[in-house]
């Protein structure tokens, strides 16, 4: 299970919203207590592809956003990007392209502007995605 907060969830939203027509995309720090994943705080990363359909995370931003996880004592437990124009779920390269099992994949639909989906995955090395139960408190 994974918890996240109310304010955090919202700065997922708003930064997949502002990213659009393009795919916006992001690094996730929290914390694991008693198998709870606890997403603590949300690193808005600039899509250098600036693409509707890709996305490549700056190395920069990304390194400092590491940087920031590790000197808060949170762990990288994962990453986010959007769908401006398909469903929540992973694509055949976002499967090719997730190169960790243990991390969490996030994916923000915005098919419907308006009522915007989250859903969270982990993807094993056989490519097999399972969607993991999201909380926001
Ligand atoms: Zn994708």
């Amino acid at each position: 299970m994974i918890q996240i907060g109310q304010e955090e969830y919202k700065t997922i939203i708003k930064h997949a919203k502002e990213g659009l027509p393009n795919e916006a995309c992001g690094l996730l720090g929290g914390i694991v207590v008693s198998g709870v994943t606890y997403v603590k705080k949300i690193y808005c990363l600039t899509n250098t592809d600036a693409s509707r359909e890709h996305f490549s995370m700056d190395p920069k931003e990304q390194f400092a956003a590491i940087k920031d996880i590790r000197s808060n004592n949170l762990q990288l437990i994962g990453n986010f990007h959007s769908h401006p124009e398909t469903p929540a779920r992973p694509s055949d390269e976002d499967k090719r392209l997730a190169y960790d099992s243990t991390l969490l994949y996030g994916i923000v639909s915005l098919m419907a502007e308006d009522s915007p989906v989250f859903k969270v995955f982990h993807i094993n090395e056989a490519k097999e995605v399972s969607e993991e139960e999201v909380v926001i408190i």
